[in-house]
């Protein structure tokens, strides 16, 4: 998967195309906003020195998708308001996947640490459903509950871009079973989406490149 620009919002693919515990990342570069800083650690360091990053966002707390986030421990972060208790310390990180058993915490917390590189967040931004003009550029954030309480997508209609972060659609799905992670969630506001999603195994599947039915939205979108 090679990096792309759609105007002003670009699309950094993750190593080894975005699987865990990598994700792909979008950075906005008129406003040098980065969401999802979990892509290529290398290449996000050279993304803040060489084009500058003011904010980051976070489509929800799993850490394969904050995985980088220490690069910008000095930012503003922003999350859904449902999403941040995860991410102010470890232990309601480990609490928020349920885990009870004491060895497997104690590994979970090592893991997380070195290498998702965890460390408490409290985000100053709150990312409310709604629609944000960010300088030329519309961003539509999409609240989308489920695979976590606070997951958001992101459409950008000029550049006709959607981000989904983990609303997989494909076979296996955007539900995880998390303690909190709901099917009756899950289902709207995309389950109508979901009929013209590519069959598992089809090229755009292969890709993680998702080309929904125009008749019904047109953009391209990322999982
Ligand atoms: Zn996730």
């Amino acid at each position: 998967m090679e990096e792309r620009s759609f105007g002003p919002v670009r699309f950094i693919p993750g190593i080894n195309r975005g699987k865990y515990p990598y994700c792909h990342s979008i950075y906005i570069e008129s406003a040098k906003i980065l969401i999802d800083p979990a892509s290529d650690r290398e290449r996000l360091k050279r993304l803040r020195n060489e084009d500058g990053v003011e904010q980051v966002w976070l489509s929800h707390w799993h850490e394969d998708h904050f995985m980088d986030l220490d690069l910008f421990d000095d930012l503003p972060l922003g999350t859904h308001p449902l999403d941040a208790p995860p991410l102010a310390d470890v232990e309601s990180f480990l609490n928020a996947y349920d885990i009870k058993e004491q060895a497997f915490r104690d590994s979970w917390r090592d893991i997380v640490t070195e290498m998702f590189h965890f460390r408490p967040r409290r985000p100053r931004i709150a990312l409310e459903p709604g629609t944000r003009q960010l300088g030329n550029l519309t961003v539509d954030i999409i609240h989308t509950p489920g695979h976590t309480p606070g997951h958001l997508c992101f459409f950008f209609p000029e550049s006709g871009v959607l981000f989904l972060g983990d609303y997989d659609l494909t076979a296996f799905g955007p539900w995880y079973g998390d303690r909190e992670s709901s099917i009756p969630d899950t289902i709207p506001p995309f389950g109508s989406w979901r009929k013209s999603r590519p069959a598992p195994g089809s090229p755009a599947t292969k890709s993680g490149c998702s080309q929904l039915n125009p008749a019904i939205c047109g953009p391209t979108i990322w999982t």
